[in-house]
């Protein structure tokens, strides 16, 4: 794959869909567009901002050389989304199934609420980051 133009920032005059979560980018909503060169097709890549923000904080471009799909992206953030949900619930060592029903009924969670989950918990890891002081 070859990228023709690096992304940019644009603003929608159409409506089109994002080619991470799937989900609409609605007419005069700014979104990431950039163009490619696979196997002599040009197409466009467009994504939502807050989901090029994601792809580049979780370093999914790092580990996917052929640019990062829709599948790659749907991926890491359900991964994401179970790590983070287990992280939280209390981790007992006499019943180590005690809370697998709970996680089977989240990972049911549609990708769109859980990529939102993924996105608030990183915004607050940030701000948190912000707010410490330096010693
Ligand atoms: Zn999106």
């Amino acid at each position: 794959m070859e990228t023709l133009k690096y992304q940019k920032e644009v603003k929608a005059l159409k409506e089109h869909s994002c080619n991470f979560c799937g989900s609409k980018i609605n007419i005069g909503e700014a979104y990431m567009k950039s163009t490619h060169k696979n196997d002599g097709d040009i197409y466009d890549f467009k994504t939502h901002k807050y989901c090029a923000e994601i792809a580049l904080r979780l370093k999914m471009y790092d580990y996917c050389d052929e640019g990062v799909t829709m599948d790659d992206f749907m991926e890491t953030i359900h991964c994401k989304h179970d790590d983070l949900l287990i992280d939280q619930l209390p981790f007992d060592k006499e019943q180590p199934q005690k809370y697998s029903d709970i996680i089977q009924q989240l990972r049911q969670v549609k990708i769109k609420d859980k990529l939102w989950y993924v996105i608030r918990y990183y915004k607050k890891l940030d701000k948190d980051a912000e707010t410490k002081p330096f010693c």
